[in-house]
Parts: C-alpha cells; sequence; structure tokens
C-alpha cells in the first residue's frame, strides 16, 4: 500500500509499554521485533514507556516530597529511600543489560534530586515541576533502551539507533478551556501530518527511539499526554509522520471480549473498527488509552495490538476496511468506579433550559459526565471517577448546586457494564436472559448510543463481575465467527506449551487414571455409580484445613450412601440434615454420635418435627417466624439457630439460589431482630445464626460476606455463640472455571474470627465433598443414525442423572 501523503514513506511506529520494557529478557523480543520490521522493509520509530510501576513511583515522591517540609526528618528519611529504590530499579537492568547504568543514568539522578530538593524547600509542586520529574522515566527508560539496542548484534554496526528527546519533537496545544494543572499534566498534541517532523525524522538514518507520555508546550515547559499516555505519544507519531502502521506491544495478547482476569474464556478479537475500538478504550477496557484512537483514525493508520510475551500470536488489527457484519455483541467492558445523580423535577417537561442550568453545574465544578438518559420528570446521568476528581468535597458541592434547581439523588459505587458490536439494537432480544441476574437488583439506567454500537447498563458495583460472566455466557462464548480469535485460556495454555518448566500440569482426573478398573467393574453390571473413597477423603482433608472453620457439618441431601456417610464420620464432620428420616438414618449408623453433630435444618416443617428434634436434643436451626408466633411452647426452654436470609442470591443457576426476597428460604434480615425477640419470649435462648445463600459458589469471599451481613444486622445478640455460614462450597464443571480457593476462603474469614474469637464459625458443605468423587458408568445400547445427527444411547437416563436438567449444568 502506498501511503497517500509521502510515496517513499515507510514508518511504522512501535510502542512498547512499561511491563515489557521493565524485564531484560523481554528486551531480546523487543530487538527482534525491530530488526523484523526492518527486514519487512520498514523504518521503526520506537516509542516506549518508563519501566513499570516508575511513573506511579515518581509521582508519590513528588507527594511525599511536597509534606517533607525541612526539619522533618522522618520524611526526608522515607523519600531518600524511595529515591534510592527507584535508582536501584533502573541499575540492576541495566546490570542485567550488561550496560553502566550509573554512568548512562547519573545526570538524570541529579536532575532528580535537585527537583526534589526545590520541592521539599518550597512545600509544594507547581504542575511543570511535576512534569519534570515524571519525565524522567521515560528519559531514563528510553536511555537504557536506545543503549542497549545499538549493543546488540543485530544491529551495531550495521544500524544506528538514535535516540531524541520527545520534548524537541512534539509540541502540545493551548487548551484556553483546560486548568492549567490538566494544560500541563493532561496536554493534547494535534494529530495532522507533519511535513517538518516527517522530514526531521527521515534524514536520520536507522532506528528512531524516543519517549512515550512527554512533549513540550508552545512556551517551552515539559508537559504530560496524562496517565497511560504513551500509546497516545505513538499515535501521534504515527498521524505526524504518516505511518504505514502503528503496533502497539504489550503484555496482553490483543483485545478480548471481556476482561480475561474475570472470564478465562475471553476470546480474542482479530479485527475491530476504529469506533468499536473507541467505545471499548472508553468505556473502561485499559488496553490502549482512548485518546490514541482519534489521530489514527483520522489518518486512517492500522494499529495492531499485539504481547511481547506472545510475539508469535497476530493479536487484535484496527482499521477501517474491517466489515461491519452481521449484528454481534464484539465485546463486554466493565468501568467501575462510576458515581450515578438521578435529578427529579417535575416541572422539567418543556421548560426551556433545565439541562443547560444542569450542566452548567457540572460545567463550573469541572466534572464531565459520561452516560445520560432522560425522562419526563427525571434526569439520570453518570459521572466516571477515573477522569473525575470526585472527592467528597466535589460530590458535596454538586448536590448543593443541583438542590437549587431540583431534587437530587447521588449513587456512589456503580458500575457501567457496556456490549459492544455492531448494530446491538438488532439483538436486544438476547439479552433479556442474561438479565435474569436483575432480578433483584437494580438496573439504575439504559442507555444506548445512537451509532447502535454501545448499550450500556449501570448497575451496582458489586453485581458488575457477574452480569459480565453472563453475558459473556450469553453472547460471546456460543459465537462461533470469523472474527473471534482464541480464548484467553487456549493463549495460555500455548505459552503453557512454549514454555512447559513453568508450569505444573493439571491433575488428571481420577476417572481417566482409573479406566480400566472403572470399565471392569462397568462390565459386572448394567450401570452402575462408582465412587472413589480417596477423592472424597481429600475434599474432607481440604475443609478440615480451614483454620478459621471451628465446626462442620456435611450436607447428607448430596450423597446419603452409607459408606461416603462413613468416610465423613470417621473425618470427625458433623451432619445436616433437613427431614427425620436423615437424622434417623445417622443415629441408625453411628449409634454413638454425639447430638452436637447432628444439625437438623428443616424448612417449613410441621410442628411435630420440630418436636421429635428437640426431643431428641440435636441442633435446631428455625428458619421463619411461624412456629416461634404458633408454637412457642415447643421452643421453651431449648436452645435455637435461626436461619436468616442475608438477602444476597448466590449460586450457579437460578434454581439453587436460596437467598434474597423472593426466596421461601429464612428470615428477612431486617426481621430477624423481631424473631430473636420472639423466640426470646417463648423461653428459647437463639444460639446461633445460620445463613445459605446457594450452592455451587466458587468466590471465596462469599461466606465472609455473608458473615459480615449478619453480624451487622443481628444487633440483639452481643454474644452470638454460632455463626453457621450455610453451604454451597462450588466445584469446576465448566473447565473455563477456576475452582474454589479454599485457602482464600480461610483467610476472608480471619477477620471475623479476629473480631469474635469466642463465636464458632460453621459450615455445611455438601456436594463439595462427593461431586468430583463420582462417576455414573452405562453401556451402550442402540445405536441410532439419521442423516444429520448420530444418537448413541445408553443404560442410564433421567432417572439417574437428572440434575442437568434441572440446573443446566455443564
Ligand atoms: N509511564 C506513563 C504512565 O505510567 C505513560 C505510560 O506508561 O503510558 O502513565
Ligand atoms: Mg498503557
Amino acid at each position: 500500500m502506498n501511503n497517500p501523503i509521502n510515496n517513499d514513506n515507510n514508518w511504522v511506529v512501535l510502542k512498547f509499554g512499561g511491563t515489557s520494557v521493565a524485564k531484560a529478557e523481554h528486551w531480546q523480543t523487543i530487538a527482534e521485533i525491530v530488526a523484523a520490521r526492518i527486514n519487512e522493509g520498514f523504518r521503526p520509530l520506537v516509542v516506549h514507556s518508563a519501566l513499570s510501576g516508575v511513573s506511579n513511583a515518581l509521582s508519590a515522591l513528588v507527594a511525599k516530597a511536597t509534606e517533607a517540609t525541612t526539619g522533618n526528618e522522618a520524611f526526608d528519611v522515607d523519600v531518600d529511600g524511595d529515591v534510592e529504590a527507584l535508582k536501584q530499579q533502573h541499575l540492576t537492568l541495566a546490570s542485567e543489560l550488561g550496560l553502566d547504568g550509573a554512568k548512562l543514568l547519573q545526570p538524570f539522578f541529579d536532575e532528580l534530586s535537585v527537583l526534589l530538593a526545590d520541592i521539599r524547600s518550597s512545600g509544594s509542586a507547581a504542575p511543570v515541576v511535576e512534569a519534570r520529574v515524571l519525565a524522567l522515566g521515560e528519559l531514563m527508560s528510553t536511555t537504557l533502551g536506545a543503549n542497549w539496542l545499538q549493543s546488540h548484534d543485530l544491529f551495531a554496526d550495521k544500524t544506528p539507533i538514535h535516540w531524541q528527546d520527545a520534548r524537541q519533537l512534539l509540541k502540545s496545544v493551548n487548551q484556553p478551556k483546560k486548568s492549567a494543572r490538566s494544560q500541563v499534566l493532561s496536554a493534547v498534541c494535534a494529530h495532522e501530518f507533519e511535513q517538518e517532523l516527517s522530514d526531521q525524522l527521515s534524514t536520520l538514518h536507522g532506528v528512531v527511539l524516543t519517549q512515550g507520555f512527554i512533549a513540550r508546550s508552545e512556551n517551552g515547559d515539559d508537559v504530560l499526554l496524562g496517565r497511560g499516555g504513551s500509546d497516545t505519544s505513538a499515535a501521534y507519531f504515527a498521524a505526524k509522520i504518516g505511518a504505514q502502521k502503528l503496533e502497539i506491544w504489550t503484555d496482553v495478547a490483543g483485545v478480548f471480549s471481556a476482561d480475561p482476569r474475570l472470564v478465562r474464556g475471553a476470546k480474542l478479537l482479530k479485527e475491530l473498527r476504529y469506533d468499536e475500538m473507541q467505545e471499548l478504550s472508553s468505556m473502561g477496557a485499559s488496553i490502549l488509552h482512548p485518546r490514541a484512537i482519534p489521530p489514527v483514525r483520522k489518518s486512517s493508520i492500522p494499529t495492531f495490538i499485539r504481547s511481547t510475551l506472545q510475539p508469535q500470536v497476530e493479536g487484535t488489527r484496527v482499521a477501517d476496511d474491517v466489515a461491519f457484519g452481521a449484528p454481534q455483541v464484539k465485546a463486554i467492558s466493565i468501568q467501575r468506579g462510576t458515581v450515578l445523580v438521578s435529578l427529579e423535577s417535575f416541572g422539567m417537561w418543556h421548560e426551556v433550559g433545565f439541562l443547560a442550568d444542569v450542566f452548567a453545574i457540572f460545567r463550573d465544578l469541572g466534572l464531565s459526565v459520561d452516560l445520560i438518559s432522560t425522562s419526563e420528570a427525571n434526569v439520570t446521568l453518570t459521572l466516571d471517577a477515573n477522569i473525575n476528581a470526585l472527592n467528597e468535597g466535589a460530590l458535596t458541592q454538586l448536590r448543593q448546586g443541583l438542590e437549587k434547581i431540583c431534587r437530587v439523588k447521588i449513587i456512589n459505587s456503580t458500575a457501567v457494564v457496556s456490549l459492544v458490536g455492531a448494530k446491538i439494537r438488532a439483538l436486544l432480544y438476547e439479552i433479556g436472559p442474561a438479565l435474569e441476574v436483575f432480578e433483584e437488583y437494580p438496573i439504575y439506567m439504559v442507555s444506548q448510543s445512537a451509532s447502535d454500537l454501545n448499550l450500556s447498563f449501570v448497575v451496582d458495583e458489586s453485581q458488575a463481575e457477574q452480569l459480565v460472566k453472563k453475558l459473556h455466557a450469553n453472547l460471546v462464548s456460543q459465537n462461533q465467527n470469523a472474527i473471534f480469535g482464541p480464548t484467553f485460556e487456549a493463549l495460555q495454555q500455548m505459552n503453557v506449551e512454549a514454555h512447559p518448566q513453568q508450569v505444573k500440569p493439571a491433575p488428571q482426573k481420577w476417572w481417566v487414571e482409573k479406566r480400566s478398573e472403572l470399565l471392569k467393574m462397568a462390565s459386572e453390571e448394567q450401570s452402575v455409580y462408582v465412587y472413589d473413597t480417596s477423592v472424597i477423603d481429600a475434599a474432607l482433608a481440604r475443609l478440615k484445613s480451614l483454620s478459621n472453620v471451628d465446626r462442620i457439618f456435611y450436607a447428607m441431601k448430596s450423597n446419603n450412601h452409607a459408606e461416603v456417610l462413613s468416610h465423613v464420620y470417621d473425618a470427625g464432620l458433623g451432619f445436616e440434615c433437613v427431614s427425620p428420616n436423615e437424622v434417623d438414618a445417622i443415629f441408625k449408623l453411628f449409634p454413638n454420635i454425639s447430638t452436637e453433630r447432628v444439625l437438623f435444618t428443616p424448612n417449613f416443617a410441621p410442628r411435630v418435627e420440630y418436636e421429635q428434634a428437640l426431643a431428641r436434643n440435636i441442633q435446631v436451626t428455625v428458619d421463619n417466624v411461624f412456629p416461634l408466633k404458633n408454637w412457642p411452647e415447643v421452643f421453651a426452654g431449648k436452645e435455637i439457630l435461626l436461619r436468616v436470609d442475608p438477602g444476597m442470591r448466590k449460586g450457579h443457576h437460578r434454581h439453587v439460589r436460596t437467598g434474597g426476597k423472593l426466596a421461601k428460604f429464612g428470615i428477612p434480615l431486617e426481621d430477624v431482630n423481631e424473631a430473636i425477640a420472639l423466640a426470646t419470649a417463648s423461653g428459647a435462648e437463639v444460639v446461633g445464626i445460620h445463613s445459605h445463600v446457594g450452592s455451587g459458589i466458587l468466590d471465596a469471599e462469599n461466606w465472609s460476606r455473608i458473615g459480615h451481613v449478619i453480624l451487622e444486622a443481628v444487633d440483639s445478640l452481643p454474644n452470638l455463640k454460632y455463626l453457621n455460614l450455610g453451604g454451597g462450597l462450588g466445584v469446576v464443571e465448566n473447565p473455563n472455571d477456576q475452582p474454589l480457593d479454599i485457602i482464600a476462603l480461610d483467610e476472608t474469614l480471619a477477620e471475623i474470627k479476629a473480631a469474635r474469637p469466642e463465636m464458632e464459625i460453621w459450615l455445611e458443605p455438601g456436594r463439595y465433598v462427593v461431586a468430583e468423587a463420582g462417576v455414573l458408568l452405562g453401556r451402550v445400547t442402540p445405536i441410532k443414525s439419521t442423516d444429520e445427527i448420530r444418537y448413541v444411547c445408553i443404560t442410564t437416563g433421567m432417572n439417574s442423572l437428572l440434575r442437568h436438567e434441572l440446573s443446566d449444568s455443564y
């Protein structure tokens, strides 16, 4: 392709991020990438960031130095220690690269000392001084980078590497509407083609290497392009010199259909249009700075996002020749820390100027509005806490201003979940099922862009991740469209194959290991369940390792085979029973079991069941106020637990989530103190609170969260003896899921335990003990083939494996 601006122009701009440049071993990859582009006939302009963490460290130093006014020795020591650590980080990398770091970097170290001394003595840092300090990060890293590349065999003698000071190359433009501070720390540059710059760089033969993030203002001050601004620098350079392409090299293999830390099955997007990329990067996918897109978009410069950790992966290509294609959701992004402002005014309809008055208040406070939706009497909008300086003071001022013209409600900690892709509107009908998560949680706002590229939901921040997972499973996971590349998981696996020594192999499933034994058993039966007791014992051992849990009751409804129960008994656990028959079975099997180890937790049980259980002296959980109100005499003189509903519904499927407003289980939190009073009036003593929110939960924080909610609500029992946090400990079904982290679960309970050492914490897992221990074997019966489908029939059916029908198991 010929560049429209200059036929001889063959620039490629290569940008490397902080994690790429911070490690010596990645520099070898960088050298190979640069050399490969030269071989392909390109002229590389390399732009790179400071070593990862350095900009943060410099910024913290500026803040500390302002406090470290003379005479405050503790601060001085602190600042000096940080400076030393920063120097060491660079010197270590230099020595790993075989460079004389002390010599190369001394001028920058000296400058840092002088600048910090100035800040210390004046007790404040003007924005230009702060910019000069932060610029040092990129100046130091590029000095090492350029010197190392020059010494590399691939370049030595043949190709000069020209280190250039970006402040001499990039001029920022005046933005009179912006504050002086953001003009300096969040400067912008023009991004038209610049003949002069192009000529200037063209005269340098070889590779040009310069800094991201930094530029100079019209009046000669150092300025920064905003945090994360190296992407923007690279895009400016690409546009200004009319590059053939821009490559952004980072530590993830491209843009994914969701944050891979959240959704392991997120898929690599092979191609995106600029407008889609703009939506994604503005909506919180922090892979490419949103300001980097307009420059390349305007000049139609194809932009590639790739990983220095996996240079063989093609990554994501962003360009304007990408077809719109069929309507589909390409990615789901999440933007946290949003503040929602809801304004109510009854006289708004047909009134001229209401919105103008509202927005004037936001403008005067320097707050930028993100999403907005209006109706006759209400205007709802969001502010992005990441770009707005939203401290309590700013919000109070905002509220005061707005209250003069309307009623105001401000909701902190919401998040925006956005679907991005072409013609989203056509997909509304598919989105419905995913929103089922929101049966009980508010969606504060739905907003759809007129461009039909994005549909956003504003929800409580605590619910956002769940929504992303759900939406991804419904709308992306199934989609086999060619724009989707491998999943994050698969790419990780490739990495594993490339560096096998670094990774432990996943343990073989026992039924694979013991295949021949199983086949032998199967040959003796038509169909049979087989349980491996060593798997049960291992699960029991994991549970017993929970140091902050005092008692564990096995929920025997998950499997009541006598041998399973014996293993549980031998491990010293108790039993959670939901029917008198289950209680009978336990006493029959283990006649000497202590009553402390038997817990009866019925739901809507008749009076006689409570009476029998209490007569047996086992622990009894009462799960609603009806028995206490109507049969108080049954409980007189007895110790009971109350089951409360903490109002959180959790679980892998709608049918197994038991908490929440619509649930039949448990006493609503707001009624629990009243229930305690009723119990006390009946002559019973409430010794414990129980709560169980659902099953199949893999989030380790679930149980401590329940604990905190309960302890906060139940204030009439300062001497609570037992806190039963229920079961629901999940096992992995879908291989994309991460197993429940038992150690993390234990750690999250430590705080509760420390605060209430005298109180016992209980858990009642069921499936966690047995789910992975069993297989169902069946024989193949007739095979039936139609033109399209081959049915392999087996000797078992829904009669022996009903669960997947009930709850869409994987
Ligand atoms: N070093 C700068 C920062 O951390 C710029 C960048 O890395 O993109 O914000
Ligand atoms: Mg970045």
